[in-house]
């Protein structure tokens, strides 16, 4: 127990007891953080490295307009994340408006008419449904006669490989896999077991695109999808790679080929990558890189602690306090609403922006039951910073994820557990 520390946590309106909570924890965690924190070592020099190969310089940070002809900083930038994530080429670009489109853009862009796109990892993100036409939509895959194909994970979390073999067909042409378990009750999966269902697919028909859908993944690992033989990684920028500075923009990472077809179809056929002026937001990209490793692993600390604390409290918790973690996404279930309402009022309270706001459950377009969401961020809707959100009916869980800091992470999670305390839904005697 550090005094001057507990007095400034005082001050933010944490108590003694819950303080000691977090100490006790945290000093539990120690060799988890020490690995947590090699991972970060390992990619910020691999970030470095790439910055280095491609010679960043003051210059890339230029602003372009217009047509943005000849952009250095934009197509350096390109280069850095090619190198970085292990692909041939990329497309990093404001013009992505999140990472919804630029799933959308990689698929609608590298499927034609006729073809078949596969899930062999069950339902795709919900945004996605809309872009398939699993729901109808305007200017669906469906509609340009594009269909689709799913193969639910197996009841333990594994791969159904005789259900992938049996709904591969001559036209299935692309393969999409989603990485984290975004809002949904599978597990992440491991950029290992990405890479052992690359081959399994690649072993029935080589030319099949294998896609994954990168979000909430990037840095966790030391390895990254390209790495284990995928063709294509797509995420947001204002989740892990932008590091909380990137204010906008989503990625493509791959193989030429993907990459360019993504190109002509973001801007123009015929102009691709050439045109897109950055406006000045390409020094944001820079530095969000740079930041990444560590802005990804104070998230990665701020989950496991979050497991730590409301696991051994006697909540469920997924993935538990032990549990290898393959992305920043933490679930919690309260089985209750005001548990669930302390919880986000907690790490609302927590924020350096719209700190003294008090998020209120609302009936969100697309949504059952009403969701709540706590965010005090600096880009609007982003999640790499620390925030909350879950839907108002059982088993009351909240999916927290963020913190770019590991040390504001450690006081929005002390600050919900002093919410719960407060209000007495929670007894900590036992690990204070
Ligand atoms: C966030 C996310 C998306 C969609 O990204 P948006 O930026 O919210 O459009 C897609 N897939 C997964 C797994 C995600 O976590």
């Amino acid at each position: 127990m550090n005094h001057r520390i507990m007095e400034q946590y005082k001050k933010l309106g944490i108590s003694p007891e819950v303080y000691a909570v977090g100490e006790k924890t945290e000093e539990k965690l120690k060799e988890r953080f020490a690995a947590i924190d090699e991972t970060a070592e390992f990619n910020q020099l691999k970030v470095i490295a790439a910055m280095q190969k491609n010679r960043v310089s003051a210059e890339c940070f230029n602003i372009s307009s217009g047509y943005g002809y000849n952009d250095i900083g934009r197509d350096t930038l390109e280069r850095v994340y090619a190198d970085c994530f292990g692909g041939e080429d990329a497309l990093v670009r404001p013009q992505i408006t999140c990472g919804t489109h630029a799933l959308a853009l990689a698929l609608m862009s590298n499927l034609r008419p006729g073809d078949e796109l596969l899930s062999p990892v069950g339902k795709p993100y919900d945004t996605l449904e809309e872009v398939i036409g699993i729901r109808p939509s305007k200017g669906s895959l469906a509609e340009y006669g594009i269909t689709y194909s799913q193969v639910d994970l197996l009841p333990d979390g594994s791969f159904d490989f005789e259900g992938i073999r049996s709904a591969i067909n001559d036209r299935t042409r692309l393969v999409t896999i989603q990485r984290s378990r975004g809002y949904s009750s599978r597990p992440t999966l491991s950029v290992d077991q990405i890479g052992e269902l690359v081959s399994f697919v690649k072993g029935i028909r080589q030319d099949i695109i294998c896609m994954v859908d990168n979000c909430y993944g990037e840095f966790v690992e030391e390895k990254e999808p390209l790495d284990v033989g995928a063709d294509m990684i797509v995420g947001s920028l204002i989740k892990n790679p932008g590091g909380g500075l990137a204010p906008v923009g989503g990625y493509i990472v791959g193989k030429k080929e993907c990459v360019e077809n993504a190109a002509y179809r973001l801007t123009s056929p015929g102009l691709g990558k050439e045109v897109g002026a950055s406006l000045g937001i390409t020094q944001s990209f820079y530095q969000g890189l740079f930041l990444a490793p560590t802005v990804v692993s104070a998230a990665l600390k701020g989950a496991v602690f979050a497991a730590n604390i409301f696991g051994e409290l006697g909540f469920s918790v997924i993935p538990d306090g032990l549990q290898s973690r393959h992305d920043i996404i933490q679930e919690i279930e309260f089985h209750g609403p005001d548990a669930m309402l302390a919880f986000c009022e907690g790490i609302q309270a927590a924020a350096a922006v719209d700190s003294y706001v008090t998020p209120e459950p609302w009936a969100m377009p697309g949504y059952d039951s009403e969701v709540v969401m706590a965010a005090g961020a600096f880009v609007q809707g982003s999640s790499i910073e620390l925030s909350a959100d879950g839907p108002l009916k059982p088993p009351y869980a909240v999916f927290f994820q963020g913190g770019l800091t590991w040390y504001h992470a450690k006081l929005g999670i002390l600050k919900s557990l002093q919410k719960l305390y407060e209000r007495d839904l929670v007894n900590i005697g036992k690990l204070c």
